[in-house]
Parts: structure tokens; C-alpha cells; sequence
């Protein structure tokens, strides 16, 4: 008998040893490979997430297992105040989702923001309120008293999906005077350009006009995986917070400033100079210096250490070179541009930019990001 134990407890100890532990007591996070711009440190962050605590179908800590997985730093989950379809199974609670979800946040080294989605009719729509100190007060009859609360908090506001067809059916946006009055009071910051699947072109021209700070948030429900296909690389929206620190104050003081982009479907909907900045740090020349002979080819090297395809279309080019037209910086490669001479190249030219647009580095709608490559041109002899 006690041999029998023995060998069982040998052979257990043996199974034990084979399987691979680091598989079976934890997942790895994704890195997101954006890289921090000067001054900057690039937080990844969602704002709109629910839970049981109104219409979701996680708990609230599996947001915060979400967040970590998929190489995210910063969330909120905003359950709505107005909608709770299962307040008969879990207790009315606006401030439970992210009481439970903190101490797992904390843990992972996660930065966690109360918030809480007002949901009314259109106008003025669905706006999330995050930074909140206490998610209560928005809970009150008139939608203008709910803001109100939520501003009085001092919370950073953003106007939800203005575009969602279950309040536009044809998917327009259309900005009422009830959004001017909500900018003019000081209680609307922000607008989501990109909400779920949707981009929203007319929304993210009143971003630029209007001085709003660009969001782009997943509004996940269900799992995250039911949502994205992350086995397939498909990631979740996100909002880029160019932040001072790592910390929820940093998002807020960011938040504030405007100092964000929107990453979604390998594309950056941004300012100019935080698209530039992003660009510049990813992308290297590795053999800028070039000797350009007559009738001859020569190849430019570009490396790209971050997870953003770049999509570069020419914009102009001297009459004497043959130029890519359009070229695919991949992630993390290295692409190799072919050009040709077919005249004489001028004798006193010494530099030489490579000019084009990053297609989807999207500054405004349907405008991508001039950039101009340089390069140090040596004239030489040849054919
Ligand atoms: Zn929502």
C-alpha cells in the first residue's frame, strides 16, 4: 500500500514536471509597440467599457484582466446610469464596477478611472464622465442636472458614438444646439471620433474644429474576444494619451490639453505634431547617405520598430528620379525603396528629400501626414 502511494505521488510529482507551468498559472501581456514621443510618455487607454452593472456580460475585474492581456495602461468602466437591465440579479450600484475591478487594476500595475455613462435621447445623446469622485449625483431626472453633476466633479466629459445609428439610423452625426450649449458651459471636453467599429469623418472635422479632445473607445459589452479578433492581431480602439506621468493624474492633465490620437484598424486619427512625433520615432533611414550616379538605381533602407503599418504615397519627386509610388513601411521591418536616376542628377545637389504622405496617418478626414524623408545625396559619375 505504501509503496503504491509512493509511486502515485512519483508519478504526480513526474506529470507535474512536465506540463508547462508558465501556461498554466498565467497568459502573457501584449506589448503595443507605439513608441513615447519627446516629452511624452504614450498611454494606451479605453474609456467606455461596461459591465453587470448595467448592460455588460463580464464582471467587473475581468475588464481590468482584459486591459492588461491585450497591453493596455489606462481604462474606465462607464455603466450607465439610465439603463440597467439586470438590476433584479445584481443590486443598483453606480460606483460598484470600479470599487471591484480597482484592486485587480492595482495589482497589475493597471491605471483604473471612475466613470460613468449618462445615457439620454438624442439630443444631447450618451456622454461619458470619468475622473469622477462619486458616480451618484448623476442619477437625477433632467439630463442638464446630470452633466451638471458630473462637471461639477470637475470629471473630463465626452460625447458617446454621436454617429450610432441607434440614434441616427442613417449613421450621420448631426451636432444640435444642445452640444453648442454643453461647449459653451465648459461641460463637454472630449468626442469619440471612433466608437466599436465606426469611425465617424464628420465628427473627428467638429474635433478640429471645435477644439475636442479625439477619443477612440472599444463600448465593449460582451468579452472582449467576442468583440476583436485579437488571436488574429485585431485589437480593440484605443485612445494614445500623451501624458507627463504614468499616472491617472497625467491621463487627466493630458486629457485636458487635447494631448491624444486615436489608434484603430493600423490607423492614427490625430494633430499633426503627435502624429509627426510618432512617426519619427518609429521609422529609422538605416543608409541615408547615397551617391547618385546617371542612369543608375540606388536603394534607401527604412526601418520600422513599431506595430503601425505605414502607408506612404508619393507627393513629389525631381524630375530627374524614378520614385516608389506608393510603398508599405511594415511593422517591424526593414523596407527597401528602389529609386532610378533617368537624367543627370544636378551637380550642386547635396540633399534630397523623399516627399510623401502617410495615408493612414489621418490629420483630418480624408488627409494623411506629409513627411519628407532626407537623404545626402553624393553626385558620382556613370552612364
Ligand atoms: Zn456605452
Amino acid at each position: 500500500m505504501k509503496t503504491r502511494i509512493v509511486s502515485f505521488a512519483l508519478a504526480l510529482l513526474f506529470i507535474t514536471l512536465l506540463l508547462p507551468a508558465g501556461r498554466l498559472l498565467s497568459q502573457d501581456r501584449e506589448h503595443i509597440a507605439i513608441p513615447d514621443i519627446p516629452g511624452y510618455t504614450t498611454l494606451k487607454c479605453d474609456f467606455h467599457m461596461h459591465t453587470v452593472f448595467s448592460d455588460g456580460n463580464v464582471w467587473p475585474t475581468v475588464r481590468a484582466d482584459e486591459i492588461w492581456l491585450e497591453g493596455l495602461d489606462g481604462f474606465a468602466i462607464t455603466d450607465h446610469i439610465e439603463y440597467l437591465p439586470y438590476k433584479a440579479d445584481v443590486a443598483k450600484n453606480f460606483n460598484r464596477s470600479c470599487d471591484i475591478a480597482r484592486p485587480r487594476a492595482e495589482r497589475l500595475g493597471l491605471i483604473i478611472i471612475r466613470g460613468a455613462e449618462i445615457t439620454r435621447d438624442m439630443p444631447p445623446g450618451h456622454l461619458n464622465a470619468i475622473f469622477l469622485k462619486d458616480a451618484d449625483p448623476l442619477e437625477t431626472p433632467e439630463w442638464r442636472d446630470a452633466i451638471g453633476a458630473a462637471a461639477e466633479q470637475n470629471a473630463f466629459i465626452m460625447w458617446n458614438h454621436p454617429g450610432w445609428t441607434g440614434q441616427q439610423p442613417d449613421g450621420v452625426a448631426r451636432w444640435y444646439p444642445e452640444h453648442t450649449e454643453l461647449l459653451e458651459k465648459g461641460w463637454m471636453h472630449g468626442v469619440e471620433i471612433v466608437n466599436g467599429h465606426d469611425y465617424y469623418p464628420e465628427v473627428h472635422r467638429w474635433a478640429i474644429e471645435k477644439k475636442l479632445t479625439v477619443i477612440g473607445n472599444s463600448d465593449v459589452h460582451s468579452p472582449i474576444h467576442m468583440s476583436y479578433d485579437l488571436g488574429a492581431g485585431e485589437r480593440r480602439p484605443m485612445t494614445l494619451v500623451f501624458a507627463r506621468s504614468r499616472d491617472a493624474a497625467g491621463i487627466r492633465e493630458a486629457l485636458f490639453e487635447r494631448r491624444t490620437a486615436v489608434y484603430w484598424d493600423d490607423r492614427l486619427f490625430g494633430e499633426e505634431r503627435y502624429l509627426m512625433a510618432i512617426f519619427l520615432a518609429s521609422v529609422e533611414i538605416l543608409n541615408p547617405e547615397q551617391t547618385v550616379e546617371r542612369n543608375r538605381k540606388f536603394w534607401v533602407r527604412i526601418s520600422n520598430s513599431s506595430d503601425i503599418p505605414f502607408e506612404l504615397s508619393i507627393r513629389k519627386r525631381p524630375p530627374w528620379l524614378e520614385a516608389p509610388e506608393g510603398v508599405t513601411l511594415a511593422a517591424h521591418r526593414t523596407t527597401m525603396l528602389e529609386f532610378k536616376t533617368i537624367k543627370t542628377p544636378p551637380e550642386a545637389a547635396p540633399s534630397l528629400t523623399l516627399d510623401y504622405e502617410v495615408t493612414n496617418l489621418v490629420t483630418m478626414p480624408g488627409r494623411g501626414l506629409d513627411v519628407a524623408l532626407p537623404l545626402t545625396i553624393q553626385s558620382g559619375g556613370g552612364e
